[in-house]
């Protein structure tokens, strides 16, 4: 089969690869229909995830049709066309249990390097490092597919592949970040990067009851989207002082809540961008955390800031004394995606979203290595590309 794999920094490439086998009783091969490039892949083409191996099959956007089902298997079968959530989770043990699905204590064979940075092993990912379980992704023709009775979700025939593709990320990603926020009507919140997974949080902050939220961001084509899409009130970083002008935007109190959809290649002006920049560039710091520490700074006395965007490891200049004085909450993680499937499924075929509306790109996975490269690059108005394998 044809898969898009890892060969380096800033290098990916369609290969000919072996296909998939059922490996476990509880495993399914689905055939890829739709897949998509994230945000967190960028990570992993810019060199910034450890224990990336030369040939890793990468992607945990995918959907398609199950053609093989391993014998232990009874929730899904051959012939039904599924969204398949990007932790893998077993169901059974305790996290599973308590519907924190991202952090399954089963599936992650290589739990041990996991528990070695982190103190703990969160759950495996499909195709995001050998840190996270080392499991093939889903940007191929095919995927295996672990604990096939917990993860993939049948979706009805009259949505197309395009409206519901994001339940397998970025739409519970988002979702989940509002969430977070405990919003209450009448509440503002701020939402730094206006990329797909903010885009889906200034959706959901609305759809939890958000009188107002204000997107950040520096790019015009993705503050147009928050905007004319979103309803969002947008700031340009670039331009103006953000914690300034949500003060002021606030009645001098600030925003309830602040998401942080950014993660660790945050961009970001002034001194501590240039601190970040420098540190990672040798790598003494895994991640630039300016927005994050922007959205501690500027959010209300006892407030929340909830983090979506993704962290690899240590952070540094964390302004502990306002989190702490100020009586802030923070609230992250990992999407416990299964947690949401369903849900947000219903909200789609009731019509109160319809995702495919981030898309700007579809290319057959052959192009793969220019789809991560217009998405990095902001090229084309690229918000988000989908990759078609037939
Ligand atoms: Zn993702
Ligand atoms: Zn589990």
């Amino acid at each position: 089969m044809k898969a898009t794999c890892w060969m380096g920094t800033g290098n990916v490439q369609v290969l000919e690869v072996p296909d998939p086998k059922i490996l476990n009783t509880h495993d399914c091969i689905v055939r890829v229909t739709a897949t998509a490039i994230c945000g967190s892949d960028l990570h992993l083409f810019d060199g910034l995830v450890p224990s990336m191996m030369k040939g890793d099959i990468l992607g945990h956007e995918f959907m398609g049709e199950i053609v093989e089902v391993g014998p232990g298997v009874k929730n899904v079968k051959v012939g039904d066309r599924v969204i398949v959530p990007f932790p893998i989770s077993c169901g059974k043990c305790w996290s599973c249990e308590h519907e924190l699905y991202s952090v399954c204590e089963n599936s992650n064979p290589n739990a041990w390097a996991a528990e070695k940075m982190w103190g703990y092993s969160p759950a495996g990912l499909f195709g995001y490092s050998h840190l996270l379980g080392g499991f093939a992704g889903g940007q191929a023709e095919y995927v295996r597919v672990p604990f096939a009775d917990v993860g993939p979700l049948k979706v009805p025939d009259e949505l197309s592949d395009e409206q519901v593709l994001f339940l397998t990320d970025i739409f519970p990603t988002g979702y989940m970040a509002a969430e977070n926020c405990n919003i209450h009507p009448g509440d503002t919140v701020a939402v730094w990067g206006c990329g797909p997974v903010g885009q889906f949080a200034i959706k959901s902050a609305y759809l939890l009851g958000a009188e107002r939220v204000i997107a950040i961001d520096r790019y015009d084509y993705r503050m147009r989207m928050a905007q004319e899409k979103g309803g969002a009130e947008v700031l340009d970083y670039e331009k103006v002082d953000v914690i300034d002008a949500l003060k002021e935007m606030t009645g001098g109190r600030g925003p309830d809540s602040c998401i942080d959809a950014v993660g660790m290649e945050a961009h970001g002006t002034g001194i501590a961008f240039a601190y970040d920049a420098a540190k990672q560039a040798v790598r003494l710091e895994m991640d630039r955390a300016v927005a994050l520490r922007t959205a501690i700074q500027a959010c209300r006395n006892g407030g929340t800031v909830s983090v979506a965007g993704v962290y690899g490891g240590f952070v540094d200049k964390m302004p502990m004394g306002g989190i702490m004085n100020r009586g802030l909450t923070i609230k992250t993680g990992q999407t416990h995606v299964q947690h949401y499937t369903r849900p947000l499924l219903d909200r789609i075929q009731k019509g109160e979203i319809d995702p495919s509306y981030i898309i700007t790109h579809r290319l057959p996975l052959d192009q793969a290595s220019h789809g991560y490269e217009i998405f990095r690059d902001k090229l084309e108005d690229c918000m988000k590309v989908v990759l078609k394998p037939q």
